[in-house]
Formats: C-alpha cells, structure tokens, sequence
C-alpha cells in the first residue's frame, strides 16, 4: 500500500488536473484519490508537496538489442543503415556468439535498456527484438518490475535463411506458451516478410486477440516497392491477411494512402509515431494531424536505440510536437496535451492495458517529479507544456508500476545497475570485435 501525500498536481489525464490531493494504491491500483486521506496501518507514505504526479510513458515501438549499437553511424538512410550498420551486428551475433552465451547478451541488452527507460518514467514497452537467448530478455522485464511486451521481428527474406522462418515460428510458439501475457506477434515489414510468414502470424492471431506490430510505410522507398512487387499498398496487403484488428498497431506509417487511411480507422488500428528515429534516417514526417481528425488511436515510440538514439519519451514528445508544428506552419496543429496523451494513453491504448491514466481503479503506473527547478519555471507554468517542452528525464525523482517502487530517488530498484553496466560494457567490446571479424570475412 502506498499513500502519495500532497501532490501539487496531479495529472489524472490530458484533460484533468487535480490539485492539493492525495492518492492511495493497493495491490497494484489506485483505491482513493482525495484531499487528506487518512493514514492506514501499513501503509508507505510518500511526500509529493511540489511535485507533479502523471501517469508512466508507454514506449510503443523499439527494439531493444540495438541497444548495443548506440552512437554509432549517423549518416545514413534507412536502407543503407540496415545493410551496414544493423546487418553486420545481426550477423556477428548469430554467427559468432555460440548459443550458451545468449541469454546473457539478451538479459544484458534489455536490462540496460529498461534502466534507461524506467529512469525516463516509462512504465511499458513493445520490444519487436531478434530471436536470440530470449528467455533472458524476459527474464530482465521480469527481475525489473516494468510491463514488457516482447515480439520476435520476423523478417524471412532479410535473413534469406531458409530454415529461418520455421525457426522463428517455432520459437514464437513456445513463447506464446511459456509468456502468453507478454509476447507479442512483431513480422517487421511487409517487403521482408514472405507470403507465408504473413499467413502463418494470421493463423496464429486467428481469434485477433494477440498484439500484432508491423513496420508500415516508414520510408517512401519501402512504400513504392511494396506497390511496385505486390501491387498494392502495404496495409492493403496486410489486410489481405486479415491481420488488422484493434490490437493491431503500425509503426511509422508515413507515406499512408488514403485507403489505409480507410482501412486504419474501420479496424480501429493504431498507429505508433516515431519522430527522432524518422528524422535521424532521413525517412520522413507522418502527418499527425489527418490521423487525429480521422480519430485513429496514436501511440508514441522512440523505436530502437540505433536509430534515436535515446530512450527517453520527453525527448520523442517535444521533438514530435515541434517538427509537426514546423512542418505543416501551424502553432496550433497539436497541443503539448495532445502529444502527452499519445506517450501515455495512447500506448496503453494499443497495448489493451488499465494503465495511461490516473483513475481509481487503474493500474498505480505513476511518476513523480519535484517541479522547483529553475529550467521548470518553478512549477508555475500549464503542466502540459511544462512537461512537453521544458522537462527532461532526469527531473523524475520516483516511477512506479503497479504499485511498486522500480525508481526511487532517480535510481533503478529492482536491478543491480554496477553488474550492468560491467557486463554490458564486456558484450559490447566483444560485439566491436565480433563485427570487425564479419566484415573481413
Ligand atoms: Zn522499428
């Protein structure tokens, strides 16, 4: 049980802003919200006085192993960046680090990963990762608190294995049984994946109760070719399959036409927004707005640290706001509420999760950052703008998920961050090494 005492504001949703309150969560939900509420026996009691309570960030797109490729290469498009940069490091884990070391190389990756994120206020993810030592990814959500929702990125004709495919279902299967909760049905884009990929996921989601994430339309080139080689668009294709539904979610979707614009909001799909990583390749704005006026549900993402390169969803929202602001030449064309309820209800949203706000009876998923601080104007501007443009991560004193405590005082609870840090730092040399080694051969 845990009392949050005197919260200067809390930020129930994008539309609500309670004052002077306090809120009381017991296994893992929010009982009471109120002024005063009365101490209970056992209970822990946290002081908000000058701080803002909202609900925790939901990272609606990355892919985690790139975690091992942070600040790396940073001119290149999308396409030449898979080849070069993403490509050579795939090859060099499969082909060089043997099968007992993976689980340690994935727990590693995704619990770097995870202290980023937690420190940052996100509190769920969709990690679309490699099919490699899954189990330690799991396992990292598991020892960490946060709610991680993992897919393996199908991506047959990228890695032109033929026993691949059969490989990659096999092992989604098994952890569809082993982590049914967790796992998520991730092919990676329609132009890499083979007819049957597609058709084997849809018979695998042939109840439409899985959560299904795909690449869509991120770049202009990836949207010709789709029409060019399948005739036609990519969500058109993909509801060929019938693969839409509301759990259905698709990253990027930039070069959208208008029947997908159609086909988007009959499914009632969502679409992830992924601004830095969409700037940093070069590949392009998604035009917000259409979407919004459509009222298609619209999740935010960083997408993998490759290609961002950070984790941090204040970056993603202000960036977001800023770049449509600029380029469509309207201040008014989205609000900083706005792109907050995409970073927060919108993901949870797409993920079918009681989280993204704070109501009696949602998930306890909340942060807790003090605002007297200059660079915050000391709390007294509208909290939404405060938060879209002027906070950063490390203004988050505390973050918890269902009611439990994974950051107190800005540090990571439930994981040791000094073995990380050692043991990511040994994988990462050996990854320098490994690629070096792929490149020569
Ligand atoms: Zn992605």
């Amino acid at each position: 049980m845990i009392l949050l005492k005197n919260i200067e504001k809390l930020i129930c949703d994008s539309n609500t802003i309670l004052t002077d309150v306090d809120l009381l969560s017991e296994n893992g939900k929010i009982t009471q919200i109120g002024k005063e509420l009365k101490f209970q026996e056992g209970v822990e009691v946290i002081d908000c006085a000058g701080c803002a309570v909202f609900p925790g960030f939901v990272n609606a797109h990355t892919h985690l192993y790139q975690m091992l490729l942070v600040g790396q290469r940073d001119d290149l498009t999308l396409q030449d960046w898979c080849n070069e940069v993403l490509g050579t490091t795939v090859t060099a884990l499969y082909s060089k680090i043997p099968i007992k070391e993976r689980e340690r190389f994935s727990y590693y990756w995704t619990a770097a990963g995870i202290c980023e994120m937690l420190k940052c206020g996100i509190t769920a993810f969709v990690d679309m990762d490699l099919n490699f030592g899954q189990d330690g990814i799991y396992k990292a959500i598991n020892d960490s608190g946060v709610k991680g929702y993992v897919g393996i990125e199908l991506a047959d004709l990228f890695l032109s294995d033929e026993q691949g495919l059969k490989r990659d279902l096999a092992e989604i299967e098994r952890l569809l049984k082993t982590y049914p909760g967790n796992t998520v049905l991730t092919p990676s884009e329609v132009n890499l994946c083979s007819a049957k990929a597609l058709e084997e996921i849809a018979k695998l989601n042939k109840n439409h109760l899985l959560r299904v994430q795909i690449h869509v339309n991120e770049t202009a080139r990836e949207a010709s070719q789709c029409l060019y080689e399948r005739g036609k668009a990519e969500l058109s294709i993909l509801n060929g399959y019938g693969l839409l539904s509301r759990f259905f979610s698709a990253a990027h979707f930039i070069y959208y036409d208008e029947d997908e614009l159609e086909l988007a909001d009959d499914n009632g799909i969502s679409i992830v927004y992924n601004p830095k990583s969409n700037m940093k390749l070069g590949s392009g704005i998604c035009p917000i707005r259409k979407l919004l006026d459509a009222g298609i549900n619209i999740a935010l993402g960083t997408d993998g640290p490759a290609s961002n390169d950070r984790l941090d969803m204040f970056e993603e929202m202000r960036s977001g706001l800023l770049l449509q602001r600029a380029s469509e030449k309207e201040a008014d064309i989205l609000s900083s509420a706005q792109m907050f309820k995409m970073a927060t209800l919108g993901g949870a949203y797409l993920l079918g999760i009681n989280a993204g706000a704070l109501n009696v009876g949602k998930a306890a998923d909340f942060c807790v950052m003090p605002l007297e601080k200059p660079h915050l104007g000391y709390g007294s501007g509208d909290i939404f703008a405060t938060l879209v443009h002027c906070a950063i991560a490390s203004d988050i004193r505390d973050v918890f998920v269902n009611g439990k405590a994974v950051v107190i005082d800005g540090k990571v609870q439930c994981l040791n961050e000094d073995e990380i840090k050692k043991e990511f730092s040994e994988i990462v040399k050996r990854m320098r090494v490994e690629e070096q080694n792929v490149r020569k051969s």
